[in-house]
This record gives structure tokens, sequence and C-alpha cells, in this order.
């Protein structure tokens, strides 16, 4: 990566940080319900997918994996007895989303305008817009650690 594409990247890190704190204020305002159940992190018992961008995956991933974590598409690694041990890199969705029924209209509006404003970022930036599913990104980041010798015993990254 070249010096000027690196400091437009950590621009674009920054905006999307604003972005979380602007998303966490109007969630906080609309003040959903959370019944801590934990079914909305674990996938295919919940029937939703979480998808995400690249660099809200690279925020997600800063500190790495969880220790002995399996990929798993049914569920995220983050998720510990019922929590989210990645609170303050979680990315968007998982900011956005409640299962609250009174939140939905909500959420909804929240959702749109939030990817619009990342999207609006990325071309600020003049970044490639990447999004897909968590999971992808998981076993991405797994691969780049495996290729680059971090893992020599097939132990899963942390
Ligand atoms: S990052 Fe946290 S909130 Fe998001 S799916 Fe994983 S455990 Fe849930």
């Amino acid at each position: 990566m070249s010096g000027a594409s690196a400091a437009r990247d950590a621009q674009l890190r920054e905006g999307l940080r604003e972005l979380y704190e602007s998303v966490d204020r109007a969630v906080a305002d609309a003040a959903p319900v959370c019944e801590i159940s934990g079914r909305c992190c674990r996938f295919q018992e919940y029937g939703h997918r979480l998808y995400i961008s690249r660099p809200e995956a690279e925020i997600l991933l800063e500190t790495g994996l969880p220790a002995e974590t399996v990929i798993d598409d049914g569920l995220c690694p983050f998720q510990r007895e019922r929590l989210c041990t990645a609170r303050e890199r979680r990315p968007l969705g998982c900011r956005i989303f409640f299962c609250d029924p009174n939140y939905t209209e909500q959420m909804e509006t929240l959702s749109e305008q939030s990817i619009a404003r990342l999207k609006q970022l990325h071309l600020e930036y003049e970044i490639d817009w990447e999004y897909g599913p968590l999971h992808e990104f998981l076993r991405e980041y797994v691969a780049a650690r495996a290729s680059s010798g971090d893992i020599e015993d097939g132990t899963p990254p942390r």
C-alpha cells in the first residue's frame, strides 16, 4: 500500500469511528429493548446473516480472534456467554440490530442511513467498496495468518 493510500485508509477509518459514535447515540435515543438472549449473534438459530464492509472487518479484527476460535457460519466467534467481547470494535450491523419489534422501523432507517454514509466515505477517500458476510472476512483473516506463517501447527489464530 502506498503512503497516500494508507493515509486515505486511515481517514476512512476515522470517519467510520465517528459514524459508529453517531449510530450509538441514535440507538441510545431510540432505546430499543434488549433482553440479552444473545440470539442475534447466533446467526443460524436466529435465521439471519451479518454483512459488513472491509474497513469494519479490519477494525473488528484489530486485536485478532478470540482464543481457540473455530470458524462456524452459524455464530459469531466474539460472542461469549451471550455477550459481545468486541463491543468497541463491533460493526454497524451489530450496533443497529435489536430484535425489539417496536424498533423495526427506526432500525431500517438507521441502517439505510449508516450504509449510505459508509459508501460516501469510500467515495470520498477513493477506496473500493467491499461488502460481504462476516464469515468471508473471518476466513480470509485466518488464511492470511496461516500463509504468513503465524500459524504453525493448525491452531486457529487469535
Ligand atoms: S461482533 Fe459482537 S455484537 Fe456483532 S455478531 Fe459478534 S458477538 Fe454479536
